[in-house]
């Protein structure tokens, strides 16, 4: 008898976390309303320079990263005025879980499991509307790391932690990591090769046709970087030289209307 109610229950908190992934994958790609994106930036070491930077902030500062998806989808043909709206939220002062490097798929999904746990209670900001998507933009001082962190994004709990560095000259660039992470959470995957960090022909390329392939003069979001040679590729310096290509809007449903 117990057993049985106990296979009923664990059966049904399956069918509600199945029902809830599948009610934000269509709602995250119907593209029939804007969604809102929340930032929620956070000092990663603790250092002054992230917390002076982090009071600088302002909307205006992520403005590119809305430029970047509506200019984008109506290219593709997505009617919608203003596809995703961000919204920046005070800063957090506790630090999501941290994801080891090098963690296997368990590891990972303990991680993400936490994470949600983490961002459930993160979104409560009082008198502020919660938003759909939530990133935690986490603000590394320069001088301490020479480079930050990987950065994940979720679609699974539509959430992402971004690490960035907390320097206005990078406020571009971070933003193309943003916009990447959330492109994750939307259902984009990765265009760039894991080993050698170079984009991958030809769903990696902006222009995969170009004649000659090199130098290309944007990157695909989902790769990152832009192809100068067969071996080389460099980050673009913002979003206006970054463009989405056809297997991330296929991946994001920019193309099935
Ligand atoms: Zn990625």
């Amino acid at each position: 008898m117990w057993k049985t109610v106990r296979i009923a229950v664990l059966l049904l908190v399956l069918v509600i976390v199945a029902g809830r992934a599948w009610l934000d994958r269509v709602q995250t790609q119907s593209w029939k309303n804007t969604l809102w994106v929340g930032i929620f930036p956070l000092n990663a070491d603790g250092s002054p320079v992230a917390e002076r930077y982090i009071g600088t902030l302002s909307q205006d500062d992520f403005a590119s990263i809305e430029t970047f998806f509506a200019r984008e989808a109506h290219r593709l043909g997505v009617t919608l005025d203003e596809p995703i709206h961000i919204e920046l939220y005070p800063e957090g002062r506790q630090l999501p879980p941290q994801l080891e490097q090098g963690a296997g798929l368990f590891g990972v999904a303990w991680w993400s499991l936490k994470l949600r746990w983490f961002a459930a209670h993160a979104e409560k900001v009082p008198g502020r509307t919660p938003p759909r998507i939530r990133l935690f933009v986490l603000y590394h001082d320069p001088a301490s790391l020479p480079v930050v962190p990987d950065s994940h994004g979720l679609q699974k709990g539509l959430m992402g932690v971004v690490h960035a560095f907390a320097i206005k000259d990078m406020a571009g660039s971070n933003n193309i990591v943003i916009a990447h992470e959330l492109m994750h959470t939307f259902g984009a995957t990765d265009k760039y090769d894991f080993g050698t960090g170079e984009p991958v022909y030809p769903v990696g390329f902006a222009d995969p046709d170009r004649k000659p392939l090199y130098p290309q003069e944007s990157a695909e979001i989902m790769a990152g970087r832009r192809a100068i040679s067969p071996t080389s590729a460099e980050m673009p310096l913002s979003l206006q030289a970054v463009v989405v290509g056809p297997a991330t809007a296929d991946e994001i449903r920019w193309t099935h209307h």
